[in-house]
């Protein structure tokens, strides 16, 4: 089996119709030496940017008013003050120890309230409860 350049280099009259070429053509074949190789380009090097600023730190979650048990979201979530309180034959998920500071929703931290995204603008209590619980796990 020829190689390519084996096959070009039998076409005799290939140098004459692309003299010029030819020899591409050949070194386009792979089999030039490690010298002939051309150094690659050279890869741009990005202008250094300046450091961003910092980013502004997040906004506090604004204050607002406690959450009403009677409110129309938090009824039909059940949403007690006191967890314990928690109507459990209405919402059989409740289970003793679960209040909204260990809830994965609970924005207030290791505050006594905070808020939590299913009642926005309100606030709810750290040791209240709703049927929105998931349990933190971090
Ligand atoms: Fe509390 Fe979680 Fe219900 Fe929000 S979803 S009120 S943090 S139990």
């Amino acid at each position: 089996m020829s190689t390519r350049r084996q096959l070009i280099q039998r076409i005799p009259a290939l140098p004459l119709i692309f003299s010029a070429s030819a020899a591409a053509l050949l070194a386009a074949c792979g089999d030039k030496k490690p010298a002939e190789v051309a150094a690659p380009a050279p890869v741009p090097v990005p202008e250094p940017v300046a450091a961003a600023p910092a980013p502004a730190p997040a906004p506090a979650v604004a204050a607002g008013p406690l959450v009403d048990e009677k409110d129309a979201q938090a009824a039909a979530l059940g949403y007690v003050a006191v967890a314990a309180k928690a109507d459990k034959a209405k919402f059989p998920k409740y289970a003793g120890g679960q209040v909204c500071s260990n809830c994965s929703l609970y924005q207030g931290g290791t505050a006594d309230q905070g808020g939590c995204p299913l009642y926005p603008g309100k606030q709810v209590l750290a040791n209240a409860w709703c049927s929105g619980y998931i349990k933190k796990t971090t």
